[in-house]
């Protein structure tokens, strides 16, 4: 009797433990964000929990309903749902599937897991449907940041990149064409100081959109690579979709300018066209070779369209060509310092020399800095150029003191991108110490593009040589993005006028004035002037005449090699 009692009591308990859990369970259940459906096959029974009526509006009393879920989805995920749902027909005990409402708004995914008996008879199938709307569109923006410029929202560089290698790899199989093109908005920097950067973004909105605009066929795209700078590709083209049709329709539009908040800006564009197979194999080939053809067009001061035809394919092998060889000379020191003397109009007495740099490559052959160094200047290789130029300059500079006791300047050439490097003012400063030279004897000359990049940055660097008594002066000035209201602020010594001012200088009227203007004002500042490129004694007259300081050119002399120089360091020609 004992016996039973004890029976029914461990029974009682036992119910009560379970019926405790079943309701945690349940309570879990249904207080879950997540919906569930429970299949079992032995009974044929089954039961939908927790926050169903966040999914679905369908009610499932029994297994057949399953089918009244498929048409709340979208078409294209019924096949995917019904996969899911129907797991053991495909003989899986584990199945897991994104599937989308049909208004598009909600995202659910269901995991399915189906529990068989030892022989495999499904048992028990268990659904559970959870929201993934949140995640998918944390994903869908990762994507849309990674293929889009969010500023004017067409595709970025990457995806560009990537859809042209798709249709190269379609043109390569259908034997067609892709063309591409580079344009580029003319002086944006320009417009964007202007205007100020938020019209500045303003303006490539709206060009953006209208590129777009004129990408409506599946066969044309565009990108926005950076600040100024757009691509478009056609596949295929002919008829009206060329890229001389496309720049036609450009052109149309900026004839008219852009109403921008703040006022209408107009603009133009340089555009440079390559096209596969002829110009390029690749995708980022055919970029870059658009690229260049637009450089072309900008070099040439116009705004316009250039196809990369034969003149240009010419100098784009010969500069690779060049590219390839300066690797090489670096190390090889191929290169050799010349020296040009400068003077100055009153006494003629030498002021110094500007060092120039000479190469002669393997084959004896020389080439000229013009040539070689925007070349240099677009790989890093302009860096060990530009150290090995300071180093020679300095140490040449050192033993002609020794030697003759010479008080004179050295201006060094600095290219733009060795100036912006970190440590650069450290090294120079460097240098003047280990060979003992006065920095006063050292002087800098940049253009004015090396301010257009991080003026203030480079004005701090300017200043540090400054305070330890290395001085600058800024080249080819009238030539760059020249404005007198910034020179004021300038922490340079000198300003040396570009030789097509001298040269027009007695032409007419108007090169008169100019000149005439730029050496008043430059006076009036305090800054020295050297005026470049004097060829002819009328030339250095009336510099000479308009308070013009200092004169360097072939009439004086031209630039010469180190013992020449030294030549004239004996007759003592800065005394
Ligand atoms: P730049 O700095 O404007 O140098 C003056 C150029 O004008 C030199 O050409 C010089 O030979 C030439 N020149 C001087 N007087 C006259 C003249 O009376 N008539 C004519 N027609 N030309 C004259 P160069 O040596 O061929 O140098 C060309 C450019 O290459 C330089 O222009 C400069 O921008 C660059 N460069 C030269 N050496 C270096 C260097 O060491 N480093 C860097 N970064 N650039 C350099
Ligand atoms: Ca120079
Ligand atoms: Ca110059």
């Amino acid at each position: 009797m004992d016996e039973l009692q004890y029976q029914i009591d461990l029974l009682k308990a036992l119910n009560q433990k379970l019926s405790a859990e079943c309701n945690m369970y349940r309570t879990l259940v249904d207080t879950s964000s997540n919906a569930f459906f429970y299949y079992c096959y032995e009974e044929d029974s089954c039961q939908i929990m927790g926050d169903w009526g966040k999914f679905f509006d369908a009610q499932i009393k029994n297994y057949n309903d399953v089918i009244k879920l498929f048409p709340e989805v979208r078409e294209e995920d019924v096949e995917p749902l019904r996969d899911a749902v129907y797991i053991e027909e495909k003989g899986l005990n584990y199945f897991s599937q994104e599937v989308c409402k049909k208004d598009g708004r909600q995202w659910i995914e269901c995991e399915v897991n189906l529990v068989r008996d030892a022989y495999g008879k499904p048992l028990e199938k268990l659904i559970r449907f959870r929201d993934i709307t949140k995640f998918k569109k944390q994903n869908e923006d990762l994507a849309y940041m990674a293929y889009y410029d969010s500023l004017t929202g067409l595709y970025n560089r990457n995806r560009f990149v990537q859809e042209l290698m798709n249709w190269i790899r379609r043109a390569f199989a259908e034997k067609s064409t892709v063309s591409v093109a580079f344009i580029n908005i003319n002086d944006f920097r320009k417009i964007n100081d202007g205007i100020g950067v938020l019209v500045g973004d303003e303006l490539l909105q709206q060009f953006g959109q209208f590129l777009k605009e004129l990408c409506e066929d599946d066969t044309m795209i565009c990108a926005h690579l950076n600040a100024d700078a757009y691509c478009l590709a056609i596949y295929d083209p002919y008829g009206e979709r060329t890229m001389q049709a496309v720049y036609q329709q450009i052109h149309e539009r900026l004839e008219k300018p852009f109403v921008l908040t703040s006022g209408e800006v107009s603009i133009t564009v340089s555009v440079g066209v390559a096209e596969y197979p002829e110009a390029a194999s690749t995708a980022l080939e055919l970029i870059e070779r658009a690229e260049i053809v637009m450089f072309k067009v900008k070099h040439n001061g116009q705004s316009g369209i250039r196809y990369f035809d034969a003149p240009v394919i010419h100098d784009f092998l010969q500069n690779a060509l060049i590219e390839r060889k300066l690797k090489n000379a670096v190390y090889e020191k191929e290169f050799l310092l010349y020296f040009q003397p400068q003077y100055d109009t009153q006494y003629k007495k030498m002021r110094g020399v500007e060092a120039l740099i000479r190469w002669r490559d393997e084959e004896g052959r020389m080439i000229s800095p013009g040539e070689f160094i925007p070349i240099a200047e677009k790989s890093s290789l302009i860096i060990g150029i530009g150290e090995w130029v300071m180093e020679k300059a300095i140490s040449t500079l050192a033993k002609w003191k020794k030697q003759f006791g010479v008080s004179m300047i050295m201006s060094i050439n600095i290219s733009a991108v060795h100036f912006a490097q970190d440590g650069f003012a450290h090294r120079l400063i460097g240098l003047v110490k280990e060979y003992g030279v006065s920095p006063k004897e050292v002087e800098l000359e940049i253009t004015e593009t090396v301010l257009v990049e991080d003026f203030s940055h480079i004005i701090r660097k300017l200043e540090l040589l400054q305070q330890y008594g290395i001085q600058a002066a800024i080249d080819d000035f009238g030539t760059g993005y020249s404005s007198f209201s910034y020179l004021r602020s300038l922490p340079i010594q000198t300003i040396k006028i570009d030789k097509s001012f001298i040269d027009a200088m007695l032409k007419d009227k108007a090169g008169n004035i100019i000149v005439e203007s730029i050496v008043d004002m430059v006076n009036r500042l305090g800054y020295e002037t050297i005026a470049e490129g004097v060829e002819e004694q009328e030339q250095f007259d009336y510099l000479k005449k308009i308070g013009c300081e200092y004169i360097q050119g072939y009439l004086l002399g031209r630039p010469m090699a180190e013992e020449q120089l030294e030549e004239l360091l004996e007759k003592r020609v800065w005394e």
